[in-house]
């Protein structure tokens, strides 16, 4: 490890390296252990260059953006984790919008909103990247990423791309980037709308999250994906389970919101992962459904029974 930060910091110059990086920094659940390596780029070329030196060096590469989707193993990840928040380029053409990945989505969502396009608003107060919120195709308010995605700059296998929108791609959280690659930077277009109208919807959607209890304890929303087949939203079926206030260790199904869990307080991952584990395991007892966990497990999982992964 000690060889390629060294081999790193020789080739990239004046690139943020920060070997032993504790992740609970850099996730919203406020766990996880360290990385060996967390790497913040501050220029695309630097940002593909790291890519390259993975590949070359054979060095495992994991791709981090607001950390607010993720459960990081309390050992860590393994060789380096690429922070996109450098790549944050904002820029407007017309109804043309182009967001780098580290863009932060709540923030382009209002900027979006206050110039009089509409589509993207929807997603002010969610927590998290462009480029992970393209990559889960992040959805709310009866929108989601796919209604308004254009087109992707994709660095895949040492090449850029350019990945345009195929319908067929795209499905309830799920989007084409989940198959490999780094979203460089995406191009969305938005419909002309009323700025003042659509400010006014994307502050009561960010009240409306704060009243529902998002930001009141470390979470990374929703832990279960909802499966139409169920008939109800997984939160619904869960608390019909009575498993509202469940906890293991520090980590706790909340009381407000029973398809969230939080950190309670000194929660580790494992906690939460359990946790995970004895909600569906619960919920499938009693009512036939497995639910789909929508929080990815990242990191060193190693020897462990990943609920989902
Ligand atoms: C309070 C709260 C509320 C939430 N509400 C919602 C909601 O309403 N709807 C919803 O859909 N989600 C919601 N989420 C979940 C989360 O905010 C979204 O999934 C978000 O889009 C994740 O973005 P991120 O940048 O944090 O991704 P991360 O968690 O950093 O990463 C998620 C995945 O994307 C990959 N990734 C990230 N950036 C790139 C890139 N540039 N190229 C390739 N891969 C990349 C990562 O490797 C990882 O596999 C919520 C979370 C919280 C904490």
């Amino acid at each position: 490890v000690q060889k390629w930060i060294e081999d790193l910091s020789r080739r990239f110059p004046g690139l943020v390296i920060k070997p032993g990086e504790p992740m609970a920094r850099h996730t919203t659940f406020r766990t996880g252990g360290p990385a060996d390596c967390l790497v913040l780029p501050a220029t695309r070329d630097d940002f593909t260059g790291v890519c390259d030196f993975c590949r070359n060096e054979k060095v495992p590469l994991f791709v981090i953006g607001g950390g607010s989707n993720l459960l990081v193993s309390d050992r860590g990840i393994r060789g380096v984790t690429l922070s996109t928040a450098g790549l944050d380029r904002f820029s407007i053409e017309g109804n043309t919008v182009f967001l780098g990945a580290g863009a932060v989505i709540s923030d382009a969502a209002l900027e979006t909103a206050k110039r009089g396009l509409e589509g993207l608003h929807v997603f002010h107060g969610m927590p998290g990247s462009v480029g992970g919120a393209v990559y889960m195709n992040a959805r709310c308010y009866g929108a989601e990423i796919a209604d308004m995605f254009t087109a992707a700059d994709l660095y895949a296998g040492g090449r850029l791309e350019r990945a345009v929108y195929r319908p067929e791609e795209w499905d309830y959280k799920r989007s084409p980037f989940q198959k490999g690659g780094v979203i460089l930077e995406a191009v969305f277009t938005l419909n002309g709308g009323d700025a003042a109208v659509l400010t006014a919807e994307a502050e009561s959607h960010r009240r409306d999250r704060e009243e529902k209890g998002h930001y009141r304890a470390p979470c990374a929303g929703s832990v279960f994906k909802n499966n139409r087949n169920f008939g109800e939203p997984s939160g619904v079926i869960i608390d019909r389970c009575g498993l509202k206030g469940l906890s293991s260790g520090g980590a706790m199904v909340s009381s407000w919101h029973a398809n969230i869990i939080v950190n309670g307080g000194g929660a580790t991952s494992s906690d939460i992962m359990n946790l995970i584990r004895a909600v569906r395991s619960r919920v499938f007892e009693q009512t036939g459904f497995d639910l789909e966990p929508e929080i990815i497990p990242a990191g060193d999982w190693e020897g462990y029974d990943v609920a989902g992964a």
